[in-house]
């Protein structure tokens, strides 16, 4: 046998990929599966950003381009985060990599060195923490149940920092439980962290626009704008316009940071697929209607669902304030069911009795709940509540 590096036993597989996998495999089987574990929306790229990749293609835009993104792309970024987050950003503040996953990947890698820590609240994208261990970080978890609305509170946050606090993570709203902190909650957070000058804060906006309030979007940037020197802003195309296979995401933050960044992306990735580039930048310069219509349809199918499992017996679900999950706590239901102890089993009965994929919430740092995705047509919705209604009885 070969052996393998400590840093990659020391984490898992992204849970999420492998429940999605295993839904697929047993569909393959030919088994009747509702996957309900997947983490993109169900709607198609928008037509006018797959056009410009395809004249991308065609007019050969088809080689590297500088590592950090072409420089069309990285005005459309620092346009966009002046238009929508009225931050301003100069042009070497900026990082262009594939996917958001990689800007956190690469913050981590930039910042981290053995032993150092970063705060997360948990639950928390499952992502988080593992791409910390790979760095050498240790993470902390800080634990926020649905009592809290699933947020930490700043007397939490404080108790978990110490001179070894190298980072504080911040995803609002929230994958899995699409909670938002509000202002004041991101102020009062702020506020904390004014104590801790060394630590940098990363939010990672990624769910944006996904959200069902009118008000305008706000993070611990607009919150707390003294902090900037120490914030990176993570952000990406992914989930706002349904363009999870182009993996484009981006970074804004200190130009020493992202330097550091970069220069981990040249020597792991270098640019993003200059395709996808092209595409990226047409989806923040072009029309945003295409948001519009994902979110009204979102909005749908996340009322319908919270209300139906409410009515389940061992069933609360609190409402979310925005992103394509919704994360249900189900202790009463593992309860009651014979032969099932916990949430991982809950997921296994699920699949095995009722033909319904979800991801258990112990994938996300908090057992007894599980992350049900909205990302998938109301009729399979319907189905899916049916059938998990039929086994809650
Ligand atoms: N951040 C959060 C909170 C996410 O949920 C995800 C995707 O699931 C990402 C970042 C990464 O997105 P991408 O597909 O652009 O790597």
């Amino acid at each position: 046998t070969i052996k393998l590096a400590a840093r990659v036993q020391a984490v898992k597989p992204s849970a999420t990929l492998a429940i999605t996998a295993r839904a697929k495999a047993l569909r393959a089987a030919g088994k009747d599966v509702i996957g309900l574990g997947a983490g993109e929306p169900d709607f198609d790229t928008p037509e006018h950003i797959k056009t410009a990749a395809i004249e991308a293609i065609r007019s050969g835009f088809t080689k590297y381009t500088a590592v950090d993104g072409t420089p069309e792309l990285k005005q459309a970024i620092i346009d966009k985060f002046k238009r929508e987050n009225g931050l301003e950003y100069q042009d070497d503040q900026i990082l262009v990599s594939c996917g958001g996953k990689q800007s956190f990947f690469n913050l981590a890698q930039a910042i981290l060195d053995p032993g150092d820590e970063v705060v997360i609240p948990a639950p928390f994208w499952v992502s988080y923490p593992d791409m910390v261990l790979l760095a050498g970080g240790a993470p902390v978890l800080v634990h926020a149940g649905a009592e809290q609305s699933f947020k930490i509170t700043p007397a939490q946050l404080k108790g978990a920092l110490n001179d070894k606090t190298r980072l504080v993570v911040i995803n609002s709203p929230s994958n899995p439980t699409g909670m938002a902190y509000t202002r004041e909650e991101l102020e009062a957070i702020g506020e904390v962290l004014r104590d801790y000058p060394k630590v940098v804060i990363a939010t990672d906006d990624m769910y944006e626009h996904i959200r069902w309030s009118d008000a305008p979007f706000v993070n611990i940037a607009n919150a707390c704008p003294d902090l900037m020197p120490r914030i990176m802003v993570l952000n990406g195309v992914s989930k706002a316009y349904s363009m999870t296979g182009w993996r484009i995401g981006y970074a804004g933050g200190p130009a020493e940071v992202i330097k550091a960044m970069k220069k981990v992306q040249s020597q792991s990735t270098s640019n993003p697929t200059s395709i996808s580039q092209v595409a990226a930048q047409a989806a923040l310069e072009g029309p945003q209607a295409c948001i519009g219509d994902m979110l009204k349809a979102f909005r749908e199918r996340h009322d319908y669902v919270v209300e139906r499992l409410n009515q389940m017996p061992g069933i609360e679900c609190i409402p979310t304030d925005g992103t394509f999950y919704v994360f249900p706590k189900v202790q009463g239901l593992i309860d009651r069911l014979d032969g099932v102890g916990n949430d991982l089993e809950l997921a296994e009965y699920l699949i095995e009795k009722a033909g319904v994929a979800l991801v258990p919430g112990s994938a996300f740092g908090l057992g007894g709940h599980v992350r049900i995705s909205i990302a998938t047509s109301r009729a399979s919705l319907e189905q899916a509540l049916d059938r998990i209604a039929k086994v809650a009885g």
